[in-house]
């Protein structure tokens, strides 16, 4: 008898802590709900913003519950205004605040507004309050546009050429500065002689056959300018040649280039591998060209002599820029491909010059360029040596004016010793003819500069 009213015991003290644990749980699980959920909601704000009242501000707002409300009020300093005030129902997880300058209550005039920004989640946290943030950022208004002022440029540009721009950027919060170009390329200019003033070399790619080019710049505000660069066009013609592939060629330096790309040129017929060599590795190597022609350094540039190029001592012109060549197999046409470079030749392992002072960037093997040379001048301008026996110099190498830096050969895709010469302009290829010719650099790269200079210091 004593024993079971004791075993009765024992059992309801245990209904009892189960009862009381059952209870703390469920406390426990109804404050941890989402219902309860503690975290603020985030506002995305920057500390500082220029804004040019045009175009309203957008804040996105998130919260992981839900929003309850937002305010958004903006001071002058003297004055407060409430801009917006919005509750959500059904409740809202994503917002975006937007800020429009009062017709009334608030003056422009410091120039400085001051941004809060207030909000509620519907969390039940906090006696049912719900979590909060607020965040504030300083406004610096700027309704100025930037002002652009072309000053000088060379008189004309030739279809493949290049030409020479200088011009007056001003803004107190320049952002972006470009040449914006019919074709998509974006050139970037330099600093030049004063603070304000812009240097640029443009090029007309030989394949497009229009040229127009604007300065574009936009400040921390979004406001835009845009100034068109006036250069007179010049047509050119590019020469068509169509070439007989014979099968020495395709067994003989196709086929050693080829073994650069042994996977993706094992199967190939003799047409489709002189096709990927004279096509997609031609476009690999000129990719690699591109990227590292296209850097342009922002140091301000006081100057810009430069002698005429003239890499090969008595080289004749066994090839010009531009030609555009087909290539034949068994009487049908089964490649082309752009000559982007002029070549010379003289006698073999000839020294190669470089006539400009420059910083070596590329000295290595580059496919079908063979031992490739890349210089760099400044101002984006950059001189290119293919087919070499010998590499003189290393990347990062400085190159003296006059400098032998390589010696000629018949590496890559070439059939008899030669120097495949180009000059690039922010990873253009451009006619190197012009920057071989001492009276057209003169009035086009020279003139413009001084002039340039004359009209900066007056
Ligand atoms: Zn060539």
């Amino acid at each position: 008898m004593r024993d079971r009213r004791r075993g009765k015991g024992y059992i309801r003290a245990l209904l009892l802590l189960l009862f009381i644990a059952g209870i703390v749980y469920g406390i426990k699980t109804f404050f941890s709900s989402p219902l309860f959920e503690k975290n603020p909601p985030t506002i995305t704000l920057k500390n500082e913003i220029y804004w040019n009242l045009l175009s309203p501000l957008k804040i996105p707002i998130s919260d992981d519950s839900g929003l309850k409300q937002v305010k958004v009020l903006l001071s002058d300093g003297t004055n407060e205004v409430l801009i917006s005030q919005d509750e959500f129902k059904p409740t809202m997880k994503k917002f975006i605040a937007k800020v429009a300058f009062p017709k009334l209550g608030l003056s422009k005039d410091k120039g400085i507004l001051k941004l809060t920004v207030k909000t509620t989640d519907i969390s039940k946290w906090n006696f049912f309050t719900g979590n909060s943030s607020q965040q504030q950022s300083i406004i610096r208004i700027d309704e100025k546009k930037p002002d652009l002022f072309p000053l000088i440029s060379s008189y004309g540009i030739t279809k493949g050429g290049a030409g020479l721009a200088i011009f007056k950027a001003n803004d107190d919060n320049l952002e972006k500065l470009y040449i914006e170009t019919n074709f998509g390329k974006e050139f970037k200019p330099t600093p030049f002689h004063k603070k304000g003033y812009y240097a640029v070399l443009v090029a007309w790619p030989m394949t497009q056959k229009r040229f127009s080019a604007k300065i574009v710049a936009i400040d921390k505000a979004g406001n835009k300018s845009r100034s068109r660069l006036s250069f007179f066009l010049k047509n050119k013609k590019y020469r068509t040649s169509t070439l007989e592939a014979k099968d020495s060629f395709i067994n003989g330096k196709i086929s050693d280039l080829a073994e650069d790309r042994p996977e993706r040129t094992k199967d190939l017929t003799p047409a489709q591998k002189l096709d990927f060599i004279n096509a997609t590795y031609r476009d690999e190597n000129n990719q690699i060209i591109r990227k590292i022609t296209s850097k342009v350094d922002q140091n301000r540039l006081e100057d810009f002599k430069l002698e005429p190029f003239y890499p090969l001592k008595n080289g004749k012109v066994v090839a010009s820029f531009g030609d555009h060549r087909y290539y034949k197999y068994k009487g049908e046409v089964i490649s082309e491909a752009y000559h982007l470079g002029l070549d010379l030749a003289s006698t073999k392992m000839a020294d190669l010059l470089v006539t400009n002072k420059g910083v070596t960037v590329f000295a290595n093997y580059n496919g079908i360029y063979g031992n490739n040379l890349i210089v760099y001048h400044g101002l984006g301008l950059y001189s290119l040596y293919g087919h070499c026996s010998n590499l003189l110099v290393q990347k990062g190498d400085i190159i003296k004016p006059w400098q032998v830096a390589a010696k000629t050969g018949a590496t890559g895709l070439a059939l008899g010793d030669h120097l495949h010469f180009s000059i690039l302009i922010q990873g253009i290829f451009v006619r190197p003819a012009e920057w071989m010719d001492s009276k057209w650099m003169q009035t086009n790269i020279t003139d413009v500069i001084d002039g340039a200079k004359k009209m900066i210091d007056r």
